[in-house]
């Protein structure tokens, strides 16, 4: 079995609820977009899966400080496109 593989767009901070763990009250989270077999973009905003820094480092087996600067950097670049209210939060 293959882990789906995701893309991280930015840290929000407008989600609180890990979708991984389930966990709530979180400062902020990682969205992840998932990626087709070729690496592209497989999804729109409503694909996009929220999860904590520590769960987001789990799932894409990175360090954290990959993530948080993975994050940033996306976020310096069209993030505001993921300020849509409609996510699932579990
Ligand atoms: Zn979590």
């Amino acid at each position: 079995m293959s882990t789906p593989k995701r893309k991280i767009k930015g840290i929000v901070d407008n989600f609180d609820a890990c979708g991984r763990c389930e966990r709530r009250g979180l400062k902020r989270t990682v969205a992840l977009m998932p990626l087709d077999a070729d690496g592209n973009e497989d999804g729109t905003a409503e694909d996009v899966a929220y999860h904590g820094t520590s769960c987001a480092t789990a799932a894409l087996r990175w360090t954290q400080g990959k993530v948080t600067d993975t994050a940033r950097t996306a976020q310096n670049f069209g993030l505001r496109l993921l300020r849509i209210p409609q996510v699932s939060t579990l």
